[in-house]
């Protein structure tokens, strides 16, 4: 690796966001004007837009997310709820959906409904480092805060329809009681019981596959008369999610009129916790801290900005230590300040910068035709230093993730944008610690590389901690 000269450079290193195609479809019945809306994060705008649009298709996944997180982050919470929970009324394995309702359930302070479902949305897709993150943040807060948690409503007895049961299949239950018939042709006729519509079972339990029949015991007791339709269901429903018999085939019809109902149960579930926050006066966190942090930070925007001292920088930083006569390579010394981290930031960008000077200092790099080696030590006086590090948070679009003055100076690593969904979200660690390697590199005198897998490459794409898009 070539080393730049570390005479006084005024060249500065930007590192920028190589940002996806983002450039929205016209003509597509208004959802171009509305994203571009929502990126913008003038959401009220873009939730009107997507209102119009569900009045001709109202269950439209993509729609219903956009809007869930527009609604959220305007603070809507019981809005982004209910949009939420009508997508996973379709697919209860969307992600985003799932990870919207752990947000929204967290966003009231109902930390164990939240815990649940990240826990689902991890199960869905387990190497999400955002769903991780919220995970996490649930955990944490419900050790720290307790809380009395808002009585479920009973969706599943709710939704139990009166289901007539012919008596010739008490017949065949009998016999396979008595061992006249096997467990095939039972669960056979079971089946056919389901799909005729005979027995009528709604969702799906999660009783695991096993040796034995699930829902055994609560059929042995049918048969001698002694268990209700409901209890016999829920039997049936548990041969269903073991993969014994065919789930229902239910009418479009039925599932409106259930989907209905459970909307109504959700919603008057959300206006009770509502309720018992005020009543409770709970104590909130916010699942995610992003809004947090850029509050705080443009509160104390000057000691995060060094924009006086940057013009400064090349001619009054004092040079590193360069010593020529080091055995088998020339040792660079360089002395750093360290800003202090944005509080409220629940990730250490300090701990990752300590790796990021660990990687420059595990390299073998040139200086003056010989072997070079780069030692880093850190200090707190700000006039003794080689290079000053803060972080800061850029302006939306201009998509800077960090800059750095090349060989000694300042050095600048982003903590956010507000380009994943137009409100200020985090950056996620790997970002931060890329940024923070390549800014690093300037700052002991490398410039940008062609290479696109060399950490000096110009742009990245950043990852975010926290943005559900
Ligand atoms: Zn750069």
């Amino acid at each position: 690796m070539a080393m730049a000269t570390l005479a006084a450079a005024a060249l500065a290193g930007a590192l920028a966001a190589s940002l996806a195609g983002a450039a929205w479809a016209q003509g597509d019945g208004g959802m171009g004007e509305a994203r571009a809306l929502f990126a913008r994060g003038e959401y009220p705008a873009a939730i009107a837009i997507y209102d119009s649009l569900l009045g001709e298709s109202p269950r439209d996944p993509e729609i219903l997310r956009l809007k869930g997180i527009a609604e959220s982050n305007s603070g809507r919470h019981r809005e982004s709820l209910v949009s939420f929970y009508t997508i996973l009324q379709d697919n209860p394995n969307d992600a985003v959906a799932l990870a919207g309702a752990g947000v929204g359930f967290g966003n009231l302070g109902e930390y164990a409904e939240s815990r649940d479902y990240f826990a689902r949305a991890l199960e869905v897709d387990p190497e999400s480092v955002v769903y991780g993150n919220y995970a996490r943040f649930v955990d944490g807060v419900i050790s720290k805060y307790p809380y009395r948690a808002t009585e479920k409503p009973d969706f599943e007895a709710a939704s139990q329809r009166p289901s007539r049961v012919p008596a010739w299949t008490t017949d065949v239950a009998l016999w396979w009681a008595s061992g006249k018939i096997g467990n095939d042709e039972f669960l056979g006729a079971i089946s056919h019981l389901v799909s005729e519509g005979v027995i009528v079972v709604h969702g799906s339990g999660d009783a695991p596959r096993g040796e034995r029949i699930p829902g055994e015991e609560t059929l042995a007791e049918w048969v001698k008369g002694n268990v209700t339709v409901a209890s016999l269901a829920q039997a049936v429903r548990d041969m269903i999610s073991g993969g014994l018999v065919d789930g229902p085939q239910e009418s479009a019809e039925e599932k409106a009129a259930r989907d209905r109902d459970d909307l109504l149960l959700f919603k008057n579930y959300i206006t009770r916790i509502i309720s018992n926050v005020d009543k409770e006066k709970r104590y909130i966190e916010y699942p995610n801290p992003s809004g947090d942090v850029i509050k705080k930070f443009l509160r104390d925007y000057v000691k995060w900005n060094f924009d006086e001292e940057a013009a400064r920088a090349a001619t009054n930083f004092p040079d590193p230590e360069i010593d020529v006569r080091a055995v088998g390579a020339t040792t660079i010394r360089y002395s750093m300040f360290i800003n202090d981290q944005p509080s409220g930031l629940p990730l250490n960008h300090v701990e990752t910068l300590g790796d990021s000077m660990d990687y420059w200092e595990a390299q073998t790099l040139e200086y003056a035709e010989r072997d070079a080696r780069i030692m880093f030590s850190v200090t707190r006086a700000k006039h003794e230093a080689n290079v000053w590090v803060t972080w800061v948070v850029r302006d939306l679009g201009e998509g800077v993730l960090g800059h750095a003055h090349v060989g000694k100076g300042i050095v600048e690593v982003a903590l956010g944008d507000y380009a994943c969904d137009g409100s200020f979200q985090l950056y996620d660690v790997a970002t931060v610690q890329k940024i923070m390697t390549h800014e690093l590199g300037h700052s002991v005198g490398l410039l940008h590389s062609d290479n696109e897998s060399s950490v000096m490459y110009p742009t990245l794409k950043p990852a975010y901690a926290y943005c559900l898009l």
